[in-house]
C-alpha cells in the first residue's frame, strides 16, 4: 500500500526528530515522521532519568517553534553558576552572555518531548507516524528514497532525514562512514534530594574515577534536588549500577568535599540510576544524495560538556535555514543545498569533539599531563575573565547560529 508523498521523510522521533519536523514545517514544507511516539508522562513526585542542560541556543530554537512556553512550569532550572574542580583546582564560571539569562536550563528529556509533542499536534504540515523506518533504498526510477515501514507500508522521501540516533539506519545504508572512540566509560545518572539548596549552581569534578557533574533541579513541591551524571570507567560504572539507590547516594556523597559541595548532603536518593554507553562517534559528512543526517545520527560526543542535544538542535537550525533559503523552483535534495548544510556544520561539531575528547583524555586515569600541570592550566584559565566570556559564549552555540 503506497500513501501521498510528502516533501520529505524525516526518520526518528526522539527530541531532534520532533524539532527538526516542527522547524522545517515551520518554512512551509510537507513533512512525515518516522518513529513518532508520544513523550512518557512525568512522574508527580519524581524527576525521570533522562536530564539535559539546554543552552541559549537551543532555547532559542526552542522559542521560535513555539515550545518553550509549553515545557511544564516549575520543571525547568536556570545554571545560574558553574563550579569545575580538578586536582584541588578550581574553573567557576558565573557570567551568561550578553542578552541571555542564565548559563544553562536543565530539563527532562520527557518534558521536552512533550512539549513537542503538544506543538506538533497544531501543526498540521506534519503527518505524525509511529511505525520505524525498516528498509530504505534508491528507487529505480529517479531522485530520492523509497522508504518501507516496519508495518509494510512505503513512502517516497524527495529528501531523506536521519534523525535515528546512534544506530542510525540511514546513516548506514548513506554509506557515510564514522569515526569512532569508544571512551570504555559509562555514563551513571541518577536523581536525588538534598539537604540544601543548589542555589542554581551545577558542580563537576574531575577524578581519578571519572568525571561526576552534579546538575541543579528545579525544586519538587519545596523538596531541592539534583541530577548526577557520572562519566565512569566500564567497571567503576558496573559497581555503582549493582547498589542499591541509598548506598550509591552515599558513594555520591563521598565526593561533595572534592566538588566543594558539601552542603549539598546528605543526598537522599529518588529512584533508579541508569547508564549509557560513551563513545565519540563522527559521521565524516552531515548529507549525501537526497539524504542529510541531524543529531546523534550524525554526531556522538562525550557528555562533559553537555553539548551533544544541543549540538543536534543545532543541525535542526541550520537544515531549516539552508532549506528555506533555497531559490525558487531548487528541489529540497538539491545537491549544493545538502552541501551548504553539511559544511556549516562541519567545523562547530569538529570543534566540540576534539574539545571534550582532549578533556576525556586529560583527565584520563592515565593522563599523559600529570596533575600539578592540569592544576597549574586550570587556575590560569580561572583567572583570565576574557577568556572564560570566550568559552561561555561557545557553549551557548549562540556563534554558530544561521
Ligand atoms: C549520560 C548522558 C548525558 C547527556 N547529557 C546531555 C546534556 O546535558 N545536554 C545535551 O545537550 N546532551 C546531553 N547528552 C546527549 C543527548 O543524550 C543526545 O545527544 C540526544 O539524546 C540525541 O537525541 P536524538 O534525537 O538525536 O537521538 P535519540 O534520542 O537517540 O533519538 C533517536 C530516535 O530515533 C528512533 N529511531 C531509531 N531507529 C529508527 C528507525 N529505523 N525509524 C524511525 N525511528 C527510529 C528512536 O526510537 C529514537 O526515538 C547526554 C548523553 C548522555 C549519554
Amino acid at each position: 500500500m503506497s500513501t501521498p508523498s510528502p516533501d520529505l521523510v524525516i526518520c526518528g522521533g526522539g527530541i531532534v526528530g520532533k524539532a527538526c519536523a516542527l522547524a522545517l514545517a515551520q518554512t512551509g514544507l510537507d513533512v512525515a515522521l518516522l518513529g513518532a511516539r508520544p513523550a512518557a508522562a512525568l512522574p508527580a513526585d519524581n524527576y525521570s532519568q533522562r536530564i539535559y542542560a539546554l543552552n541559549a541556543a537551543s532555547r532559542q530554537l526552542l522559542e521560535q517553534l513555539r515550545v518553550w512556553p509549553h515545557l511544564p512550569p516549575g520543571r525547568v532550572q536556570p545554571v545560574r553558576a558553574m563550579q569545575i574542580r580538578a586536582d584541588g583546582a578550581q574553573l567557576a564560571f558565573d557570567t551568561p552572555p550578553a542578552q541571555v539569562e542564565a548559563l544553562a536550563w536543565i530539563v527532562e528529556s520527557d518534558a521536552i518531548e512533550g512539549a513537542l509533542d503538544l506543538a506538533l499536534r497544531f501543526e498540521r504540515r506534519v503527518q505524525l507516524d509511529p511505525a520505524p523506518a525498516a528498509r530504505l533504498s534508491r528507487p529505480a526510477d529517479g531522485p530520492g528514497w523509497q522508504v518501507q515501514t516496519a508495518d509494510g507500508r512505503s513512502l517516497h522521501a524527495a529528501l531523506l532525514v536521519g534523525a535515528d540516533g546512534e544506530h542510525s539506519l540511514v546513516r548506514k545504508v548513506s554509506g557515510i562512514a564514522t569515526d569512532t572512540h569508544d571512551y570504555m566509560q559509562r555514563g551513571v545518572v541518577a536523581n536525588f534530594a538534598c539537604a540544601a539548596p543548589h542555589d542554581g549552581v551545577a558542580f563537576q569534578t574531575f577524578e581519578d574515577g571519572g568525571v561526576i557533574a552534579l546538575l541543579p533541579l528545579a525544586p519538587l513541591h519545596g523538596q531541592p534536588m539534583v541530577s548526577l551524571v557520572w562519566s565512569a570507567p566500564g567497571a567503576l560504572a558496573h559497581e555503582l549500577l549493582a547498589l542499591p539507590p541509598d548506598a550509591l547516594a552515599q558513594r555520591v556523597q563521598g565526593h561533595l568535599a572534592a566538588m566543594r559541595a558539601q552542603h549539598l548532603g546528605p543526598l537522599r536518593a529518588t529512584g533508579a540510576a541508569a547508564a549509557w554507553r560513551l563513545q565519540r562517534q563522527i559521521a565524516r559528512s552531515a548529507a549525501t544524495d537526497a539524504l542529510v543526517l541531524v543529531g546523534d545520527a550524525a554526531h556522538r560526543v562525550h557528555p562533559l560538556a553537555g553539548q551533544g542535544l544541543n549540538l543536534g538542535l543545532q543541525d535542526v537550525q541550520q537544515l531549516a535555514h539552508t532549506l528555506q533559503q533555497r531559490a525558487p523552483g531548487q528541489a529540497v535534495h538539491d545537491a549544493r543545498l545538502l552541501r551548504r548544510y553539511a559544511r556549516s556544520r562541519a567545523e562547530q561539531v569538529r570543534a566540540l569533539a576534539i574539545a571534550t575528547d582532549a578533556l576525556a583524555r586529560l583527565y584520563a586515569t592515565h593522563s599523559p599531563v600529570p596533575a600539578p600541570l592540569r592544576a597549574l592550566g586550570l587556575h590560569a584559565a580561572n583567572a583570565l575573565p576574557p577568556f572564560k566570556a570566550l568559552l561561555t559564549r561557545y557553549a551557548s552555540g549562540l556563534p554558530y547560529l544561521a
